[in-house]
């Protein structure tokens, strides 16, 4: 693997095929797969991942809005994208780019049936959310005779499926509330079936609940960050691989004082003679405040090097006092054996947040063979 002379987030295709493998091999077979690619496919590149998942065979892509998924369609990928969360200033485009929305509300599915209308569309594929604890998005059961009088006999909209979201499925002392949600979940597919002309297939689980409700899989599974190799769960993590890297470079290194200060608002005051290192990244690349002053460390040649004082908007400082390094050696931010979810973790914060908030100036290098 070369090594990174400037600030390199690195994209291991390889790693998001194994990932991707080892989610499916605890599914049924028949059990169908999307990939969440929202956010930048989590802060890597969407294009790049949602051809990789397109390639391995995905039933569906998911976006967050509607603008991820016409840049999807620009790009050439075909597989049927679920926009997760549609706004009405985009319905006309969705329909040209043949995005299906999930439709959560009841001006939402209103105003997506006018825009049907207005496009002559036909059976267009809709899917209906439910909201079943968690309380962000969706119809509730007392819905479906509405949802019945709307839809059924309606030529414009086809519903293809019903969905419902796990507020809590990474964490085992919530298990009797998850149990809760699919249970509701359940219910509203029962009156569904009952009163809706359409027969919708059903998904419920995100990684989390992959791993920890695998009962409740029913006909296909939602998942984002366990592709890009996280399963909230120590044990999980050891079987997935991170697809993200993030590397950078030193370019100078200080000798300083006692008594000194390092950075803005002179944040660190030096007790003893340190040596840092000033690396190109800050938190205009996502590196965020919350990582400064002794929170986070990244890796140099093997040794831990804390962040000193403040995360500047370009810039860190870290500390390399013991360690044998050079301008131009290669710093790890995150990845190998200190992963996201553990710098992440030293913040106080998740790896979603880490990884989606790596901005657009950082350069993307795809590694696949
Ligand atoms: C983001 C999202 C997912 C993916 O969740 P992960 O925990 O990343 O697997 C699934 N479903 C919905 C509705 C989401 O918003």
């Amino acid at each position: 693997m070369s090594k990174a002379t400037e600030t390199v987030l690195e994209i291991d295709l390889r790693a998001l095929e194994h990932n991707y493998l080892y989610l499916k091999g605890r599914l049924r077979p028949e059990t169908g797969f999307l990939g969440v690619v929202k956010a930048f496919a989590y802060g890597s590149d969407s294009i790049i991942i949602a051809k990789k998942l397109e390639a391995l065979g995905v039933d569906y892509l998911a976006v967050a809005y509607a603008k991820e998924g016409v840049v999807l369609r620009d790009a050439g990928i075909r597989t049927p994208i679920l926009v997760l969360h549609p706004l009405p200033v985009n319905f006309d485009e969705m329909i040209e780019c043949c995005l299906e929305p999930s439709l959560y509300s009841q001006k939402i599915l209103e105003g997506f049936l006018e825009a049907a209308k207005r496009k002559v569309q036909k059976d267009y594929p809709v899917h209906l959310k439910f909201n079943t604890g968690l309380n962000r998005l969706g119809f509730v059961g007392s819905d479906v005779d509405y949802l019945a009088a709307q839809l059924n006999g309606r030529e414009e909209l086809k519903v293809a499926s019903i969905l419902s979201h796990l507020a809590a499925s990474e964490d085992l002392n919530e298990k009797a509330f998850t149990q809760n949600q699919i249970e509701a979940f359940e219910k509203i597919s029962v009156k569904i079936h009952k009163k809706l002309d359409a027969r919708p297939f059903r998904h419920l689980l995100n990684t989390s609940g992959i791993i920890n409700n695998p009962e409740a899989q029913y006909d296909m599974v939602r998942s984002g960050i366990g592709l890009y190799g996280f399963g909230n769960d120590v044990k999980i993590d050891k079987q997935l691989r991170p697809v993200a890297t993030l590397k950078t470079v030193i370019s100078q290194i200080h000798s300083i004082a006692p008594g000194e200060s390092i950075g803005y608002n002179r944040a660190f005051v030096t007790h003893s003679p340190r040596v840092t290192a000033t690396l190109p990244i800050g938190h205009a690349d996502g590196i965020g405040r919350q990582y400064g002053n002794g929170k986070a460390h990244v890796t140099i040649r093997g040794n831990k090097a804390p962040i000193v004082g403040n995360v500047c908007m370009d810039m860190i400082m870290v500390d390399i006092t013991d360690i044998d390094c050079q301008e131009g050696d290669e710093v790890i931010i995150f990845g190998g054996n200190h992963t996201a979810n553990e710098f992440a973790r030293d913040a106080a914060t998740i790896s979603y947040e880490l990884l989606t908030g790596i901005s657009q100036r950082v350069k993307r290098k795809i590694l696949s063979e």
